[in-house]
């Protein structure tokens, strides 16, 4: 079961990734996540990912993609994966497709998360998360046991520089600019599916649930 994840920050894509994690045993891939990481390894490269993405702005496709590429012909992600914040441009779709092809592997749905901008901007700017591990936390909808402090791994919990208003509305900017084309790619592959994410978290996890076994890919996984 390969799914792509799409949606606006703050739509909560890391959070029904998580859910699908615990109950099917995929993992979640993060472009973000595996740029972040980069950047933590104090290379050249990193130095100039940190820069771009601070900025609010996309990282080139080639820079993502051949990250991309590495992590998906890792062990744990041969039967079946969540790719979250990526393809975020037509160019990556595309890719996308041919590196699955290379893979003998396709993508077999796409969720589109959606709920209006002011919800997400007030998500967002109580978003905040552990310097260590990556895990994701929100002062108020899913705050940790200890104010500031990581439930998982003791780490520090601080707010991303790009998840400030100003970062924010770039990212908006760019999402509707360079992500709607991502979605017309795949509508017109029938892979397509509109997820209300504006609600109540079980809620919207129960659609995400019937969108996958309307396309019978829950039986899917467990076949394998
Ligand atoms: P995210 O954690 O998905 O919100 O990503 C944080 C930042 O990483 C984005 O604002 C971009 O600068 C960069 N990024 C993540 N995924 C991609 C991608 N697929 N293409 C280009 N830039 C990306």
């Amino acid at each position: 079961m390969n799914l792509v994840f799409i949606g606006k920050q703050g739509v909560g894509k890391g959070t029904y990734a998580q859910r699908l994690i615990s109950e099917f045993k995929i993992p979640q891939l993060s472009t973000g996540d595996l740029l972040r990481a980069e950047i933590k390894s104090g290379s050249g490269l990193g130095k100039k990912l940190e820069a771009i993405m601070n900025s609010g702005a996309l990282v080139s496709d080639e820079i993502v993609s051949e990250m991309l590429e590495k992590r998906l012909q890792q062990a744990d992600a041969q039967n079946g994966f969540i790719l979250d914040g990526y393809p975020r441009t037509e160019n990556q779709a595309k890719i996308l497709d041919e590196l699955a092809e290379k893979m003998h592997k396709r993508i077999d749905i796409v969720l589109d998360f959606v709920a209006p901008d002011k919800v997400l901007l007030q998500r967002l700017t109580g978003r905040r998360q552990c310097k260590q591990c990556g895990a994701i936390y929100h002062v108020k909808n899913m705050p940790s046991k200890a104010e500031g402090i990581c439930d998982k791994c003791g780490g520090q919990l601080y707010q991303r520089d790009d998840d400030k208003e100003e970062a924010i509305k770039k990212r908006f900017e760019a999402f509707e600019k360079q992500t709607k084309p991502v979605l017309a790619f795949y509508k017109k592959q029938k892979k397509l599916v509109e997820i209300d994410a504006s609600g109540e978290v079980e809620k919207i996890f129960s659609e995400v649930i019937k969108a996958l076994k309307s396309r019978k890919l829950i039986e899917k996984l467990f076949e394998v």
